[in-house]
């Protein structure tokens, strides 16, 4: 009995070229297309860490696993302009304020600079919330002032498996929406992409629920629709941590060149249920 894929859902997979994909991506790809039309999005902004040949992988893994989307994929570096378009505006009602604190001001965790995993948020405490943008030169980033927005911290999502959610989008304080490297954040490119490939259900694992009050907040702010979620479990190494790029061992292109089967792994993954405990991986 094959499982038919709700097809009047788009998802999407939304890889970082910045290092092999492993196990847990398969899932999370596996897990995309079995609930909608999956779309593919190349999330490139973190320009220091990303590669040409880490973004050749994903489509050949991808293909690999008969998982290779219908859709031409959107690389998330090309939508800069629009991105930026989207942050004058902000601007332009007032929403925005300059911070020239450095990671060592703000703490060790720096929740712009990649999509923030469990633990790692930390608040900011609005330091520079105020203040006119330095006039000499000094590198800052863009941070919205939540206060300004006048929409409530508490935020309300749907999540198909897990059902009516709620969260705070004020937990690590006013968000970087656009960084020191004049990139921007990731909250502001996901929320700008996931309207722009017509995400209605956004399927991701569940290390990222923290992150969704805030998006939600974004796309009101950004007059944007707002899809359902599906934060899936997670695939854990054998000292429990969640999957990484590190698990040298679990990387598709080892399991590929061992002569593993791409797309019975594609159906196993996706057949394993969305929802439950995080399952240990034992290679
Ligand atoms: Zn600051």
């Amino acid at each position: 009995m094959s499982r038919r894929p709700a097809l009047s859902e788009v998802t999407r997979f939304a890889p970082s070229p910045t290092g092999p994909l492993h196990l847990g991506h398969a899932f999370a790809a596996a897990q995309a297309a079995r609930h909608g039309a999956m779309r593919l999005r190349i999330e490139d902004i973190d320009r220091s860490r990303c590669r040409p040949e880490h973004e050749a992988a994903i489509h050949a893994d991808l293909a690999w696993l008969g998982l290779a989307p219908a859709a031409p994929p959107l690389r998330q570096s090309a939508r800069r302009a629009t991105h930026r378009a989207a942050l004058e505006g902000l601007h332009a009602r007032g929403l925005l304020y300059a911070c020239t604190c450095t990671r060592q001001q703000v703490g060790a965790a720096v929740e712009a600079a990649a999509a923030p995993h469990a633990g790692e948020t930390l608040a900011y405490p609005g330091t520079c919330r105020g203040r006119p943008p330095p006039a000499d030169g000094t590198p800052f980033a863009w941070r919205l002032d939540l206060s300004a927005t006048g929409l409530p911290m508490v935020q309300r999502w749907d999540d198909v498996a897990a059902g009516p959610r709620a969260g705070r989008a004020d937990v690590a304080g006013d968000p970087i929406l656009w960084r020191k490297d004049d990139w921007p954040a990731y909250h502001l490119a996901c929320v700008l992409d996931d309207a722009e490939q017509g995400i209605t259900l956004v399927t991701r694992g569940r290390d990222l629920e923290a992150a969704t009050a805030l998006q939600r907040l974004l796309q009101l702010l950004l007059g944007l629709p707002a899809p359902r979620y599906l934060h899936h479990r997670l695939l854990l190494n054998r000292a429990g941590q969640r999957l990484a790029k590190r698990d040298r061992a679990e990387t598709l292109s080892s399991l590929r060149a061992a002569g593993a089967d791409g797309p019975g792994l594609a159906r196993a993954l996706a057949a394993l249920d969305p929802a439950g405990p995080d399952l240990h991986v034992t290679p």
